[in-house]
């Protein structure tokens, strides 16, 4: 069995590069088009296992070549697919059109993800996973039954959405950037236990109940491209939880700790280009954490 379960999306993305984003009802042509595995929860699979942990992934493909082609990626890392359906939708796909200033904008057409549900195995994995690890581009319902048979669960609650209490209520640790945590809502701490706010260059802070906030700052590099910044983040922060945790519950301690070495490789990712592509291996990471 897994130490980390990712319960999340797998896109297939659509790179546009293009010379401006097009305004309602304008055509533009853009330069190239390139196609790559993507999605939150298949880039964080692939940062779990490649910091080291054994890692399943549960997650909903259609029949199709762009299923082949997110299977080959993420099995090439380790990611254990035998909890990864197919169905007869069409993968999800992600439009993104990435203009000359570096702004973008995305349509993500969920697709097989919208009938990602937990099946009795699923379950068994969840239920015996030391981390369980979800975002929300699948469906509500299915989050919060991973949420409610796990252990330790962590929810990236990304893309920015309002939570209802249920499911806060299920959450061990939540992660978000500065615009998620707005839309979470209130004080981060009335909702939940714990929550890491990361703040892009400038690192992340850890905020617990009951303990002063601490800040991790970030490292600084130069910056090639952030796509996938916050899914290395997630993934690693995920996997070193569960390395930490092999003799007991996770402590604070081990959070902090888990924290600056994900802030250690989502810095290292903004240093090269693409989503899977850019997710650093634990050697990498290893090399430059202490
Ligand atoms: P993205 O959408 O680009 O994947 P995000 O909005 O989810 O990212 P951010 O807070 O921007 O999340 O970045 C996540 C983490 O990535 C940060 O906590 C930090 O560790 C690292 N990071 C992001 N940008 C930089 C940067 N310019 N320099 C160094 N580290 C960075």
């Amino acid at each position: 069995m897994a130490d980390v379960v990712v319960v999340g999306s797998a896109n297939v993305d659509l790179v546009l590069p293009v010379q401006r984003i097009p305004r309602p009802g304008e055509t533009v042509l853009a330069s190239g088009l390139t196609r790559g595995p993507g999605g939150k929860g298949a880039n964080q699979a692939v940062a779990a296992a490649r910091a080291g942990a054994s890692t399943a992934f549960v997650a909903s493909l259609g029949a199709d070549e762009s299923g082949e082609l997110l299977r080959t990626a993420l099995s090439e890392s380790g990611v254990d697919l035998s909890l990864v359906s197919t169905t007869g939708t069409p993968t999800g796909t992600a439009i993104i059109t990435v203009a000359a200033d570096g702004e973008n904008s995305i349509v993500v057409a969920p697709s097989a993800n919208a009938e990602l549900k937990l099946s009795a195995e699923a379950l068994d994995a969840i239920r015996s996973a030391k981390v369980v690890l979800s975002q929300l581009e699948i469906p509500f319902g299915t989050v919060q039954a991973a949420a409610e048979a796990s252990s330790y669960f962590i929810l990236n609650a990304a893309p920015a959405a309002e939570l209802s209490d249920e499911l806060l209520a299920r959450v061990d640790l939540l992660v978000v950037n500065e615009t998620e945590a707005e839309a979470v809502g209130g004080s981060l701490l009335e909702r939940v236990a714990a929550a890491v706010v990361t703040l892009g260059a400038e690192g992340a802070v850890i905020l617990s109940r009951g303990a002063d906030e601490i800040r991790v700052p970030g490292v600084l590099v130069e910056v090639v491209d952030t796509t996938a910044a916050g899914d290395t983040f997630c993934g690693v922060l995920a996997a070193t939880l569960a390395a930490s945790s092999g003799t007991g519950p996770i402590t604070g301690r081990d959070l902090t700790n888990a924290v600056r070495r994900a802030n250690v490789a989502a810095s290292l990712s903004v240093k090269t280009a693409g989503a899977i592509p850019s997710v650093p291996h634990g050697e990498a990471i290893d090399a430059r954490f202490a």
